[in-house]
């Protein structure tokens, strides 16, 4: 999803292509065998110990902890495990996360990564700090297919699924950079699926890497930390809702369907009648649960009081179908632009205004905050820098074309 704002105040720039953000060497997979261990599950890693290694199960454990709570990623350091394992594990598996092309990091901890995924693709992850929590915003695609109307990633057109090891590859990076300790010193309390792509078209590999991120050998996270956000694919929500019990956001951005069919066109698949009775059955799954909607205000297209109160109309029919009062969670955002948008944000007023309506009709609805104007940190923004000819892509295409991502990183 492109609509989180998290564009922020940028103190450095961008650190030198040899190192990563705390100037240790990321691994590569040059010379590396078989299976990246990040790829797999919990089971499915038993698996592999048993039925590929012949060991038993538990050592996954044991190499589950090395990676995603030490981050250590060379088997030979791997210090509880006996040489002859140490070996076979050498010969039939290498442990591999994205490159660090380059991070930046803003004064308030705020903190950004370009992840080379391979030679010619790259993706962007983010990590907010805010009070009492620590925040990464993962993504799930390169670029997107969904063709949004008001999202910089859908300039660039699809290029291809992230693995789940390139999915969890981010977290990893990120909780190593911060000195993330799962169960003791957490610095990263939460993960949103919300960066470059929609999830829900990778859905395997998306799951399994929410897996990771849950698991007490992984990340440790719970569910309602781990936090998927997609525009709408109705039959996915309804498989991830046998699946998994992560927290669910739903990019809206308009009440009616002749709108929002404009804005994102998968609603003319899954008109809003039909997302809504899928986000009603995925909230009755377990009593409790909300879903978030996340509405992007843009100035002259959806932020005029009929639009306030259409959404007020579709929330409360939300909550009245799952039988609990502010099940429907509301989160503003004001549209962040970005070279070539026909799009603008809305005045600070005209925000303001439509948000009174709004809670004027009991609704809560936060306006998520800027974090800065310097640099396009926005999910969106983020990924057209990848695509878009600025400054720090013409960086990036340089770097790649002299050094390839991996050289780098
Ligand atoms: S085009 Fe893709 S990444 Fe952009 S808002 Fe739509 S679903 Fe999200």
């Amino acid at each position: 999803m492109t609509e989180r704002d998290t564009r922020i105040d940028i103190a450095l720039t961008a650190s030198a292509p040899a190192a990563a953000g705390d100037g240790a060497r990321v691994p590569t997979a040059a010379g590396s065998n078989g299976r990246n261990l990040f790829d797999l599950s919990r089971v499915e890693l038993e698996d592999f110990f048993e039925q590929t290694l012949g060991e038993k199960r538990y050592r996954a454990h044991q190499v589950m902890k090395w990676i995603h709570h030490r981050y250590v990623t060379d088997f030979g350091q791997m210090t509880d495990l006996g040489k002859a394992l140490r070996g076979k594990l050498e010969a039939h598996a290498h442990v591999h996360a994205p490159s660090v092309v380059f991070d930046k990091a803003s004064e308030d901890g705020t903190h950004k990564w370009l992840l080379g995924m391979d030679a010619k693709n790259a993706i962007e992850t983010v990590y907010i700090p805010d009070k009492g929590r620590g925040t990464l915003c993962v993504s799930s695609q390169v670029g997107c297919a969904l063709n949004c109307q008001f999202c910089s990633t859908a300039t660039q057109g699809f290029n291809r699924n992230l693995t789940t090891a390139e999915i969890i590859g981010q977290v990893w990076v990120a909780a190593r950079h911060l000195g993330n300790v799962p169960h003791q010193q957490r610095k990263l309390t939460n993960v949103v699926m919300m960066g470059m792509g929609e999830p829900l078209a990778n859905f395997d590999n998306v799951v399994r890497a929410m897996s990771i991120m849950r698991d007490d050998l992984g990340y440790g996270l719970a569910n309602k930390r781990v936090t998927l956000s997609t525009a709408g694919m109705v039959p996915q929500i309804d498989k991830l809702g046998e699946l998994s019990d992560v927290s669910l956001a739903v990019s809206l951005h308009a009440p009616v369907d002749e709108l929002r069919s404009e804005l994102v066109p998968l609603n003319k698949k899954y008109p809003i009648d039909v997302l809504m009775d899928a986000c009603v059955r995925y909230a009755l799954r377990k009593p409790g649960t909300s879903v978030t909607f996340e509405y992007t205000l843009m100035k002259g297209v959806n932020d005029q009081p009929q639009h306030a109160r259409d959404l007020v109309r579709l929330m409360k029919a939300f909550d009245r179908a799952v039988q609990m009062k502010g099940a429907a969670k509301i989160n503003l955002i004001p549209f962040n632009p970005f070279p070539g948008t026909r799009f603008e944000r809305p005045s600070d007023a005209a925000i303001r205004g439509f948000q009174k309506l709004l809670n004027e009709a009991g609704m809560i609805a936060p306006v998520r905050r800027t974090r800065g104007d310097d640099i396009d940190a926005a999910c969106g923004q983020l990924k057209g820098q990848v695509a878009d000819r600025t400054r720090r892509q013409a960086d990036f295409r340089r770097r790649l074309d002299t050094q390839g991502v991996d050289d780098a990183a």
